[in-house]
């Protein structure tokens, strides 16, 4: 008898295989790589700041301070994954052939962007002012002996009365009312981990989106953690009739013009 492999389902990998299952093949069976693009990239410096803030006693927790941390935290990004240069420079190889170095005039447009969106996540909330209980911690749980759920959440916080509140930053703009139950979809998965972990309904999701300065919040309720638990277990069925038989069909839409894998995706071989 064949033994299935344990299927490891994230919010993001979900949300691939929704979109188009070949994209979910590309990535998360062939595990392709994918040049940086710079919105990711500005998106990870952010979190790093953010993350490295909240490290500091709260009283230091000021902005300034906050745009101060950019250049180590770029250092830092850099170490672990040089090919993040790509993002900055669309004349470089990619995968990388050599050590490259950027222009610092390229990183102080890098900086400068940096610097107002960190501004806009200060109009909207004061880090001074939050003792996280964690931050972009590993939350995990089988859901059975094939799939485990998983994810990193930006910050949870937790009430004196064991509240807990789960927050995701996110360096877009805030979608439309249309999108909104989609975004939302991210945080209730991190909502139905912590249940399924712990038995505690988390009491608010929240979205915070620096570009636009807006807060997507929601109270869940039981009902959300039951219909994202039957949402995560369809897809995972049909992830595993995928792969039972190596089938990963396409999905042509609108989005297939920020899919990285356009140029080898058989839809678009076509005469
Ligand atoms: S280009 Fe479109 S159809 Fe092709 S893999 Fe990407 S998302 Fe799927």
């Amino acid at each position: 008898m064949t033994e299935i492999e344990m299927l490891q389902l994230s919010p993001s990998r979900i949300s691939d295989y929704q979109q188009c299952p070949a994209l979910y093949k590309y990535r998360a069976i062939d595990k392709l790589p994918e040049r940086p693009g710079l919105d990711a990239l500005r998106g990870s410096l952010v979190h790093l700041i953010i993350e490295k803030l909240f490290t500091l006693p709260a009283a230091k927790r000021d902005f300034e301070t906050a745009v101060s941390l950019s250049s180590d935290c770029w250092s830092e990004l850099l170490a672990a994954e040089p090919e993040l240069v790509c993002a900055l420079d669309s004349s470089i190889t990619f995968p990388l052939e050599d050590k490259v170095v950027i222009g610092q005039d390229r990183l102080d447009v890098l900086f400068a962007e940096v610097k107002v969106l960190v501004a806009n996540y200060y109009s909207l909330e004061d880090p001074t002012k939050i003792e996280p209980h964690s931050t972009e911690e590993l939350i995990e749980f089988d859901l059975s002996p094939v799939l485990k759920i998983k994810g990193y959440v930006d910050r949870i916080d937790k009430s004196p009365q064991g509240w807990i509140r789960i927050n995701d930053y996110k360096t877009g703009k805030s979608p439309n009312k249309q999108f909104q139950e989609k975004a939302m979809f991210q945080l209730k998965f991190y909502a139905l981990v912590i249940y399924k972990k712990s038995q505690e309904l988390p009491k608010m999701l929240r979205l915070l989106y620096m570009k636009d300065s807006q807060v997507l919040a929601l109270e869940p309720n039981m009902k959300d953690i039951e219909m994202t638990l039957q949402k995560v277990e369809s897809v995972a069925a049909q992830i595993f009739s995928s792969k039972a038989t190596s089938t990963w069909p396409t999905q042509v839409s609108k989005l297939c013009d920020y899919c990285y894998f356009k140029p080898i995706c058989p839809e678009f071989q076509k005469n």
